[in-house]
């Protein structure tokens, strides 16, 4: 990112953003793939005969042992997508990543993980242009109203971003700066690969110090201490606090929700990051 981008000045409006990384307008777009499923079915009938409990044993046993050799053979693919990403920027909004890679085993692309697109019709309008998924919605809201209340006014800078507005940022603008992936994925996510294509996340600013927006000096502002203290009781979390555990660079302005069981595996069973 260029010292022109950072030194932009603020703009309020709800359309444009100090970065290139952060899409201008947020449009519908048709993929509306729902999300995996994650429950496990596994009926159970009551007084099986023994017979039949050591058939339903072998096969499960057979189906494991299956499951294990497709394992291993995936991982040599999932080892070659961890390369490491050169150092971070600190003044480069979102997404950018550190020079940790991640563990072997979990999916990611250039430090940064999978996810799916939020189906349109779960999404719904936070104001300004800005959709989030509904559960969301409502939470930061009431958020926002009840920072409002207490004289710190936030201000929404991304939320939702389809995939194509993701192909654009990544691609678009990349070449326009004439930036190999590598370098580009420092600074933004490549497509399919944002946690805002879930329609979880959201970025946030202070209108009262806009020069803050999308650095990482923003946790100097009232609304990050209002956040800190209060997020938690809206169900929203930061997404990459300092240190974070996906070895992306500190990013005090996204945070995202996981209030309900969708937003809980999409952050954390999807990745099972716990623990790595
Ligand atoms: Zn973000």
């Amino acid at each position: 990112m260029s010292n022109s981008d950072r030194s932009r000045p603020a703009d309020t409006s709800a359309h444009l953003d100090k970065s290139e990384d952060i899409p201008a307008a947020l449009r519908n777009e048709d993929s509306d793939r729902d999300r995996a499923n994650f429950i496990n079915s596994g009926a159970k009938s009551p007084r099986l005969p023994f017979g039949l409990i050591a058939l339903g044993l072998g096969i499960l046993v057979a189906g494991g042992a299956i499951f294990s050799v497709l394992s291993a053979a995936k991982a040599p693919l999932d080892s070659f997508q961890t390369p490491t990403v050169a150092a971070n920027d600190p003044q480069n909004p979102d997404s950018s990543t550190s020079n940790n890679s991640q563990p072997a085993d979990v999916d990611n692309l250039l430090n940064h993980l999978s996810y799916e697109q939020a189906p349109d019709a779960e999404l719904v309008s936070i104001g300004g242009g800005y959709r989030l998924r509904k559960a969301a919605a409502i939470k930061f809201q009431a958020m926002v109203s009840a920072a409002r209340s207490s004289g710190v006014n936030i201000t929404t800078i991304s939320a939702f971003r389809s995939v194509e507005d993701q192909k654009r940022l990544f691609f678009g603008v990349g070449a326009a700066r004439g930036q190999q992936p590598t370098k580009r994925a420092e600074v933004s996510a490549p497509p399919k690969y944002s946690e805002h294509h879930t329609g979880y996340a959201v970025d946030i600013g202070d209108s009262s110090v806009p020069a803050t927006n999308l650095n990482q000096n923003f946790d100097t502002t009232p609304a990050y201490k209002w956040m800190k203290a209060n997020a938690a009781t809206y169900s929203f979390e930061l997404s990459f606090p300092k240190d974070n555990i996906q070895k992306v660079s500190y990013e005090p302005w996204h945070w995202r929700f996981v209030g309900d069981i969708n937003s809980l595996e999409t952050f954390y069973k999807a990745h099972n990051l716990k623990g790595k």
